[in-house]
């Protein structure tokens, strides 16, 4: 597979997208969205330091929240830039 987990499971959180336009707008805040990238981190610097093996679990969960994470950000962005030219 040319994806490991991790990558495999951001890619998929972005088909999530769309059904962030339901959720309450005070929900996309730039801290939350680099708060949700602190897990894949963690786990993907502590493997690279050789200090603990990750797994692929591991990796599917914080790819999923780091994915979600980056979509919090893409919202908050776009709202940004439309409140900018309004
Ligand atoms: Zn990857």
């Amino acid at each position: 597979m040319p994806l490991c987990a991790r990558c495999t499971a951001i890619y998929a959180s972005y088909i999530l997208l769309p059904l962030f336009y339901f959720a309450p707008k005070n929900l996309f805040t730039l801290g939350l969205s680099i708060f949700l990238q602190l897990p894949m981190l963690i786990d993907g610097l502590t493997q690279r330091w050789g200090l603990r093996e990750s797994n692929n679990v591991l990796r599917v969960i914080t790819g999923i929240l780091s994915g979600i994470g980056q979509c919090l950000f893409i919202w908050f962005m776009s709202y940004m830039i439309i409140q900018i030219l309004k």
